[in-house]
């Protein structure tokens, strides 16, 4: 179950003409297809243009679908400029969570992020980070959220509006999904 980050009325950040709703669902977009097209899984979108979804509903969704894992696509935007990096989003341990899943959604997103680091190293690496996310703690199937780099960063821009990498961006991603679907049983 793929995830655009936004949508509609909610354009997430936004840097001038630069919209996190439209890199997010550009990016989900070619993962899913790489999903299906490469890997030969089932890839779902939670919206496939640009409508509002709550948090709610695109945790229903991915139950109603029968997903078997959920990632959620973003960018990050700070008033500091200087702040950049891609990073992952999993699970804490904590009531909040009532995902079953907390190590299985750890270990995606790892995976997604060593990818990334891997196959993107002009984007700093902010690493794992155990969040609450309600989109991410509230499902009941593994799941992360990516965030790929800032919008508010010119370097990290750079890359966000390149449609170059958000391919790359989205081979990355759908790569860690492969080898964590590989060894999650
Ligand atoms: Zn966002």
């Amino acid at each position: 179950m793929i995830d655009a980050g936004h949508g509609g009325n909610d354009p997430g950040a936004v840097y001038g003409s630069v919209y996190e709703k439209v890199i997010a669902f550009d990016i989900a977009a070619r993962l899913a297809s790489t999903l299906s097209n490469t890997y030969g899984y089932n890839a779902r979108m939670t919206r496939s243009n640009d409508v509002y979804l709550s948090l709610a509903q695109r945790v229903e969704l991915t139950k109603s679908y029968k997903g078997s894992a959920f990632v959620s696509i973003h960018n990050n935007s700070s008033t500091n400029t200087s702040y950049h990096g891609h990073e992952v989003l999993v699970p804490t341990g904590e009531s909040y969570t009532t995902n079953p899943y907390i190590s299985a959604s750890r270990s995606l997103g790892a995976a997604i992020n060593r990818e990334l680091g891997v196959r993107i190293p002009t984007i700093r690496n902010r690493g794992v980070k155990y969040q609450n996310v309600y989109v991410v703690g509230k499902n009941s199937v593994p799941s992360t959220l990516v965030e790929y780099g800032f919008i508010s960063n010119s370097n990290d821009r750079s890359h966000l509006t390149s449609t170059t990498y958000r391919q790359r961006m989205a081979d990355a991603t759908a790569s860690g999904i492969h080898q964590f679907m590989s060894t999650y049983k």
